[in-house]
């Protein structure tokens, strides 16, 4: 299927690894011209000859940076020409209890995984609505529909995130130009974030990390991890023309894990 973005821009946030990466593969598979952010710059560069690579390819700009701070989202924003696909990811927060939690550590989550996608839809979206055409997605986490303890600084940012978005994706303005906001909401997909992971829950249970990995997978009914393709495959859908009646909602990519009907 042609997902009719060939020649549009994409701006991808954090993308040198993981879900990311398998964004900014996807849409640079169809010919989108992508800007790529993360703060490793060597990683970043390898990431961005990969996507060179791929077979019709158009431009790619790799730009070193914090996306979490007012410089590193201005060089990212200024490295895109026009902001046509705007995919909002950054590191998620350290797992954790609130006993423990100040508020330098509350602030950084939500300026890691609120704030800063809402500065980004707001240097964006209207130009977007000017011309007719605009894509946000999201990357927030399976944690926004089913928390996780541990992960409270995860749940609190991404749930307010998610409540903002809510709001805005409705406004005629910007739904009635052909603008969709829309958020991609991970389960348990096969990155570096999810090996650190495991390798710290080893360290503390003394299980193996083949042990904690297929215990995992066993809460999932697809019986596997998530792929970054897969999840980039979803993203890009999710940006094509045919997906212009999708917006305002949380889409989750779980393999069955979370169990309710709805
Ligand atoms: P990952 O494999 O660790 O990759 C994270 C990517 O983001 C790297 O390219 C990293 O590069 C970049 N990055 C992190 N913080 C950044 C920042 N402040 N500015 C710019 N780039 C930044 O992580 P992932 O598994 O793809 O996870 C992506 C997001 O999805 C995270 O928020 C995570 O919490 C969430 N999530 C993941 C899963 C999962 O199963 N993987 C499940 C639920 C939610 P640098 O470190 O070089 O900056």
């Amino acid at each position: 299927m042609d997902l009719g973005l060939k020649g549009k821009w994409a701006l991808v946030c954090a993308a040198s690894k993981g879900l990311g990466k398998g964004c900014a593969l996807a849409l640079a598979g169809e010919g989108v011209n992508v800007v790529i952010t993360a703060r490793g710059a060597e990683a970043l560069e390898a990431t961005a000859a990969e996507l060179r690579r791929l077979a019709g390819a158009g431009e790619v700009r790799a730009v070193a940076g914090d996306i979490a701070t007012p410089e590193g989202r201005a060089a990212a924003l200024a490295a895109c020409p026009q902001v046509d696909i705007l995919i909002n990811n950054a590191g998620g927060p350290p797992p954790g209890d609130f006993r423990e939690w100040d508020r330098e550590a509350w602030i950084k989550a939500l300026d890691a995984n609120m704030l800063t996608p809402i500065e980004l839809i707001k240097a964006t979206v209207d130009k977007m609505a000017g011309r007719g055409f605009g894509r946000v997605v999201n990357i927030t986490s399976g944690a926004v529909k089913a928390p996780i303890d541990v992960l409270g600084l995860s749940n609190g940012a991404r749930t307010g995130l998610t409540g903002f978005v809510a709001g805005l994706a409705r406004q005629p303005k910007l739904a009635g130009r052909n603008v969709t906001i829309n958020n991609l909401l991970p389960g348990v997909f096969d990155t570096d974030r999810i090996a650190a992971t495991l390798k710290g829950q080893a360290a503390k249970t003394g299980k193996t990390i083949e042990e904690l990995k297929e215990a995992r997978k066993a809460t999932v009914p697809a019986g596997r991890y998530g792929t970054l393709q897969e999840f980039g495959q979803i993203c890009a859908f999710i940006c094509s023309a045919q997906a212009s009646y999708l917006t305002g909602q949380n889409i989750l990519l779980d393999g069955g894990a979370y169990p309710g009907t709805f």
